[in-house]
């Protein structure tokens, strides 16, 4: 019988960061690929012809629904079973985008290697970066025309401070793309370009001395020689450690399109990356391998389609075992719930989940009564801490067309600042309801839930507001003066938490140094 520190032992969670194009979309193919072909091998590995393999490989996409638009996949690769929570990108960019990050164990990071560190990837490092979470990164696109790569770890060093250690490394770059030599293996791995769709048979070549070498890399081989004596030298060594602390990032090159270099980077994930980590919830830190059931929602997600009125609830297991027809303890509001319809994203269409351990994440219909940052357990009394609001970025002034509405209004984004979709404020000095956010999709999320389930008609309108910051004092005089000074300024958030709304980051930054007994905070705890 496998026990709950088995399964806690497979599993490895994280998720992707990235800027839009930098190619997640296609890594999370790739990834879906090495995943169920291994389970697969019979029918992927065996067959020698390319075209084959890719129609296998449709086919089970059919007959499975792997659709990558889906929020969680779960997929087996060497022996133990890795999650991949989807961060939504471009428009339907989000605060769950954000939140997605606190409810895994690692992240990887995908860079252009053509462009080097973007703005995207940046904030995502930094939300990654306040659970100390490791990171590995995989710079991507080697078949076009890169930037150097010791350019690019500079650039992945400086910018977002952490130290990076090769463990694979380029021969070459563009149609010039020979593969990559494996640090730590010590083994060059040809890359043979239109085999995108397949898992490559590459050829493998021992040991940076071999004669062999010169023969397939040409004059490549002698430069590569240089280079990893030259790296032996300079770059930084892998040292788990560091990387565990979320300090030292492995770096590894290669292209998704090409799928070369995925496998190379997937290896390290289950090899390095940790399994399910214990969880604060307030006093307490619960253990992944505590046998009561324990976990919280990092996630809402609302349903566009007018047929599906359902939310759906994400709730990351932190400790115990799921089954179905269990009976959850939902912390906030006191109430044992029994739970026969947790749901699994595994295929394009949701089904049913049998069980789960922690590191999974389950679906949860959502009929109101949950809240992003909510704790289930199996009757334990805990509150599971570290899933923030972050300080929006996006700023609206919302108006009503029938004025009559204001209380539907208010009581609308109310609840739905509660469950996480939007934030509000209330400025002090007048009755505008301003409504923040980190995505433009929110606004519409919210527009159209607030008129098919409040039934009010709203509309947006522009205000000059650069960003919000959470305000916290313990000295109490000096926080009633900070009120009186900044009345112009201050608002009250959906939880009547204190916000300073800055029209310009100047006026944000002279704040700050107007008022050092004030604390400015980014982002707020649920
Ligand atoms: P996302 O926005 O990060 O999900 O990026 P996508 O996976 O959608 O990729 C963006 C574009 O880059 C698409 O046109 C991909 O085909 C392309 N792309 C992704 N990986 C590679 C690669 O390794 N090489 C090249 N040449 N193009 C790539």
């Amino acid at each position: 019988m496998t026990t709950i520190a088995d399964e806690v032992a497979k599993r490895r969670t994280f998720a992707i960061i990235s800027h839009p194009d930098a190619g997640k979309t296609t890594i999370t193919e790739k990834v879906l690929l090495f995943g169920r072909a291994i389970q697969q091998a019979g029918t992927v590995k065996g067959k020698k012809s390319g075209q084959h393999a890719k129609s296998d490989w449709m086919e089970m996409e059919k007959e499975r629904g792997i659709s990558i638009t889906t929020s969680v996949m779960q997929f087996p690769y060497a022996e133990k079973l890795v999650n991949l929570l989807d961060t939504p990108g471009h428009e339907d960019f989000s605060e769950d985008t954000y939140r997605t990050l606190t409810a895994v164990d690692s992240c990887l990071m995908v860079i252009d290697s053509a462009k080097g560190v973007e703005d995207r990837t940046i904030k995502l490092m930094d939300v990654a970066r306040m659970r100390e979470t490791p990171i590995i990164t995989f710079m991507n696109k080697l078949d076009r025309d890169i930037r150097d790569p010791i350019e690019l770890m500079d650039e992945v060093e400086n910018i977002l401070k952490i130290s990076c250690a090769p463990i694979t490394w380029p021969i070459g770059m563009g149609k010039e793309f020979k593969g990559v030599y494996h640090l730590l293996r010590d083994e060059v791995i040809t890359y043979q370009s239109g085999m995108g769709h397949t898992i490559q048979d590459s050829r493998i070549i021992k040991g940076l001395d071999n004669p062999e070498l010169d023969g397939v890399l040409g004059e490549y081989a002698e430069e590569l020689r240089e280079q990893v004596e030259l790296l032996a030298a300079a770059a930084n060594p892998f040292d788990l450690e560091e990387f565990l602390a979320g300090q030292l990032t492995p770096v590894y090159f290669g292209t998704a399109l090409g799928n070369f270099g995925v496998d190379h980077m997937l290896d390290g994930l289950v090899d390095w990356a940790p399994a399910p980590q214990p969880r604060d919830a307030g006093d307490v830190t619960v253990d992944a391998t505590s046998k009561d059931l324990a976990g919280f929602v990092f996630k809402i997600q609302a349903n566009m389609d007018p047929n599906h009125r359902d939310r759906v609830a994400f709730m990351r297991i932190v400790s115990g075992k799921y089954e179905k027809g269990m009976k959850m303890r939902h912390v906030r509001i006191g109430k044992d719930v029994r739970i026969s319809d947790a749901l699994t994203f595994l295929a394009g269409d949701r089904s049913a989940v049998e069980e789960a351990y922690p590191g999974d994440i389950i679906g949860l219909h959502n009929h109101g009564t949950i809240q992003i940052g909510d704790t289930f357990t199996q009757g334990q009394e805990l509150k599971f801490s570290g899933i923030p609001n972050f300080a929006p970025e996006l700023f609206r002034r919302i108006r009503l067309k029938d004025p009559l509405k204001t209380k539907q209004l208010q009581k609308g984004l109310m609840q739905l600042s509660e469950e996480g979709a939007v934030q509000v404020f209330r400025p002090m000095k007048n009755n505008d309801l301003i409504v923040g956010a980190v995505g433009m999709l929110q606004f519409d999320v919210v527009a159209q839930r607030l008129k098919t389930e409040y039934k009010v008609e709203a509309v947006y309108e522009p205000i000059s507001v650069a960003t919000a910051r959470w305000v916290e004092s313990d000295d109490e005089r000096k926080l009633a003066a900070f009120r009186d000074k900044a009345y112009d300024n201050l608002a009250l958030d959906g939880s009547d938490n204190l916000t300073y709304i800055a029209p310009t980051m100047v006026n944000l930054q002279m704040a700050q140094e107007r008022h050092p007994d004030m604390t400015f905070r980014k982002t707020r705890e649920h």
